[in-house]
């Protein structure tokens, strides 16, 4: 039987025999993702209760950008019946798919494709992995809350959409190089309706920003141990909750200095528990809330053993 846990390319499909129900994670690189472990864990869970589940697999695969195009009409002709995208895909696969789902729209990418009989149906489940984080590990809402963001790539426009859709009370976006910045709130302005918008500097923090802020790290500041932190939390009103949408390493230069301020923390290993639970719901309709629980165990147990 073909081990779900080895890299495959696109020359492994040329000779694709597997008989179960196919799912799969494309990436470049990807060797390193937790997709796999995460999903196959929950879906032997899922086959103790119910042997449907028991021929569901969840591979990997290598894919560089040129080759997007061919690898989902090919995985489509297999037979696959759901996609997980990561870097650098999830913008590219918004003009490969035949529908997207009218949450989606506005985030301009998708992580979670699900076979349809002309070709794959796109959603993005990022921003729901993102709320569900936040209540689970720091117990806010994002409705009602005056939310700040770090960061103007594509996490943090996911993460604005979820905030602007959720009703935040309003949203503050900082980021390093202004033309981004300024790219973004012009994508996000009509998704904004009468919600205050506003954009800054992280070097410049504004007077009227309100205190008790939800502050959410989406840049990719703190993925190196000798990363700055992207923002000098001194400088803000003491903020209800910080989330750092990195996960490793487990503690950013921003969680550290959350912990030494005493504020609520969390990384941002929950929101890819909570991102590929919700995954998975599309394919199977099994709710996320099942399938969370054992896919948080798997990667509790691959941090500890690493
Ligand atoms: P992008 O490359 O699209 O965006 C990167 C962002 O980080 C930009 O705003 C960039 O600013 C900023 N940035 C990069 N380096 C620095 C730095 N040294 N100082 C300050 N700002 C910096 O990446 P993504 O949006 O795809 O991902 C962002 C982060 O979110 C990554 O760390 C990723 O791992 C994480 N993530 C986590 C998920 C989860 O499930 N937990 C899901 C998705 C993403 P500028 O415009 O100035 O270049």
């Amino acid at each position: 039987m073909l081990n779900s846990e080895t890299t495959l390319t696109l020359s492994d499909l040329d000779s694709w025999d597997f008989t179960g129900t196919a799912l799969a994670v494309l990436g470049h690189p990807i060797k390193h993702s937790l997709s796999p472990l995460m999903h196959n864990t929950a879906l032997a869970d899922l086959a103790a209760d119910d042997s449907r589940f028991s021929t569901w697999r969840y591979f990997r695969f290598d894919v560089p950008p040129a080759e997007l195009p061919t690898a989902l009409r090919t995985l489509h002709q297999k037979g696959f019946h759901g996609i997980n995208l990561t870097v650098p895909h999830k913008v590219l696969a918004v003009n490969e798919v035949e529908e997207i789902a009218p949450a989606a729209r506005p985030v301009g990418a998708v992580n979670t494709l699900r076979r349809t009989e002309a070709g794959w149906s796109g959603f993005n489940t990022d921003g729901y992995g993102l709320a569900t984080a936040l209540e689970e590990s720091v117990q806010r809402e994002l409705t009602g809350a005056h939310v700040v963001l770090l960061g103007a790539g594509g996490a943090a426009r996911g993460a604005a959409v979820e905030c602007l859709q959720r009703g935040c009370a309003s949203l503050w976006i900082a980021n390093r190089t202004a033309k981004n910045l300024h790219a973004l709130l012009d994508t996000l302005r009509p998704v904004a309706g009468d919600i205050p918008l506003h954009g800054f500097a992280p070097t410049e923090i504004p007077a009227d920003l309100p205190a008790g802020v939800i502050l959410v790290n989406a840049t990719s500041a703190g993925l190196h141990e000798d990363d700055p932190a992207p923002i000098d939390l001194r400088a803000i009103a003491r903020p209800a909750a910080v989330f750092d949408m990195i996960y490793n390493p487990a503690r950013t230069p921003l969680l550290r200095d959350a912990a030494t301020l005493g504020l609520p923390l969390a990384n941002g290993l929950s929101m890819l528990v909570h991102q590929g639970a919700k995954a998975l719901e599309i394919w199977s309709d099994i709710p996320a809330a099942r399938t969370a629980p054992p896919m948080a165990a798997a990667l509790a147990q691959a941090q500890s053993i690493a």
